[in-house]
């Protein structure tokens, strides 16, 4: 009969790992409710994500990978820069997108292959050809973009009201329409809304008519997070947008943690090791994402207040493929590691995240406020120091900060613009971040209730992914729609 027709999904990621990694999330939530699934990926980025999943034979989820060629040069890429986070600069963020729009005619040879056509493709808003090939096959469209449903209310009206346009780059405004006072200055603003570029301009219309014809949104958050502002975003969405996160639960013993993401850089034992010497929430854990290329300068900032602030701490050090020599010149000509080497610990490269949030010795997360990282400090249930640097990082800040009240803000103001050449504006200081750093860490009252609200969502976000709770049951209703939609013959 119909109803047992096993569905088929088709994945697109962002070959960017905050988005390649909780899409795989996805397929693998999918595929545990019998979805069979194939993701899109190419060489690099197949070897880079060691994943389970990549290995489907071991995980025994109907998962595939279709890997396709992905052409470098051609786009003036350097060769293997398959990921957003290879490439030497943001500002080549443009010719990345467009070095990933040719899939598109390998997709689609790809889907003509098949009888009968997957019933949906899950997408990136970012990434306009899945919407063109879903429309031309006639598949329902779901987008991720891997943000929350505050942010998407913030983009909304900003969309809607254009209130934006009528400030100036640092004058701070409301935006309106929201369930709490939320105010930001233009200049923090993802840079679709800044951009004065035409092609910026039209790039961002196209999104949002595409945006409007999908079918519906898969957002990587729970319910009772972020309650008004999913009850929102579901009206708009007319129910067709789907919490299921977070994600990175689905990821249960240290063994799955460390196989989500790149290969660390780090064995987890000697990891767990360290972890395990400090004292029960003592540890600041600090990393700021996997894209940001923070400036150097900006870096030497943080290590002196990891040092100042005289807390166990964990670093992860990068600053991009150019800069990263520069700040290992620092630590190596001031002896920083040396130094600070009693309570201090340095990873290069990539940090195995999930397993050092996880662990009870972390006390506080300093954050670049990207979602993923933010919802996985949500999680751990710590407390966070907010240090956006652009995008929607500053709205993931407001959410915590204001919102969630369980994060201390370094007061950041600057952008540094996605696709344009990096440019910044005000900088931190050290002692701004020793002193948020030493707010969240404070044992007095005011930390305490920080911690005591950090700890209820990270258990309230435990229970939404459990059998019957709110991200498992949307996962089966988005399940489920896509079904109606094959029954419908839609
Ligand atoms: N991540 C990690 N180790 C690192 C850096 C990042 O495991 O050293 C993971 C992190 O857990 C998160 C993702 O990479 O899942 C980064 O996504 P996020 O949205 O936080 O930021 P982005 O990198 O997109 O700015």
């Amino acid at each position: 009969p119909h109803h047992d027709t096993q569905l088929h999904f088709l994945v697109i990621p962002l070959m960017s790992p905050g988005h390649y990694i909780p899409t795989i999330d996805i397929a693998k939530l999918l595929a545990q409710h019998n979805v069979r699934v194939t993701i899109v990926t190419t060489p690099v980025n197949a070897l880079r994500f060691g994943s389970i999943l990549h290995q489907p034979i071991k995980s025994g989820l109907p998962i595939h990978f279709l890997e396709l060629p992905f052409q470098t040069e051609k786009f003036g890429l350097p060769e293997g820069c398959e990921s957003l986070d290879d490439a030497p600069n943001l500002g080549m963020a443009k010719e990345f997108f467009i070095a990933q729009s040719s899939l598109q005619q390998q997709v689609e040879q790809y889907i003509e292959t098949l009888n009968p056509k997957p019933n949906c493709i899950i997408s990136a808003s970012f990434l306009l050809w899945p919407a063109e090939t879903a429309k031309m096959f006639q598949i329902p469209r779901v987008i991720f973009d891997g943000m929350n449903c505050f942010t998407q209310m913030c983009n909304h009206v900003l969309h809607l009201t254009k209130v934006h346009e009528t400030v100036s780059e640092s004058e701070s405004f409301v935006l309106p329409g929201l369930p709490d006072r939320i105010e930001l200055t233009r200049s923090q603003l993802p840079f679709a809304f800044n951009s004065g570029s035409k092609d910026v301009k039209d790039f961002h219309e196209k999104l949002l008519v595409a945006e409007s014809e999908a079918y519906g949104v898969i957002i990587n958050s729970f319910h009772e997070l972020e309650n008004q502002y999913a009850d929102e975003f579901q009206k708009i969405k007319e129910d067709k947008a789907w919490c299921v996160g977070p994600l990175s639960l689905c990821y249960k013993d240290v063994s799955e943690k460390v196989q989500r993401g790149n290969k660390s850089s780090i064995s987890e034992i000697e990891c767990i090791k360290w972890l395990d010497s400090q004292e029960t929430g003592s540890v600041i854990y600090a990393c700021l994402g996997s894209i940001s290329r923070v400036d150097p300068d900006q870096l030497v900032e943080l290590a002196l207040a990891l040092e100042s602030s005289r807390k166990p701490f964990i670093w992860v050090v990068r600053a991009g493929p150019n800069n990263t020599p520069k700040i290992e010149k620092w630590i190596e000509e001031e002896g920083f590691e040396e130094r600070t080497k009693e309570r201090g610990l340095l990873i290069r490269g990539w940090a195995p995240q999930l397993v050092v949030l996880s662990h009870v010795a972390i006390g506080g997360f300093l954050t670049h406020c990207g979602w993923n990282s933010t919802l996985e400090g949500v999680c751990a249930g710590v407390p966070m120091v907010t240090w956006p640097q652009f995008q929607e990082q500053f709205f993931n800040e407001k959410l915590v900060v204001q919102v969630l009240r369980i994060g201390v803000s370094v007061g950041a103001q600057n952008v540094v613009h996605w696709g344009e050449e990096e440019k910044s504006g005000v900088q931190v200081k050290s002692e701004e971040l020793r002193k948020a750093i030493e707010i969240v860490m404070e044992e007095g009252k005011e930390g305490e209730e920080r911690r005591k609200r950090a700890k209820e969502l990270s258990v309230m976000a435990h229970k939404g992914i459990e059998e019957g709770g709110s991200s498992y049951r949307n996962m089966t209703r988005l399940i489920d729609d896509i079904r109606n939609q094959v029954r419908l013959g839609n």
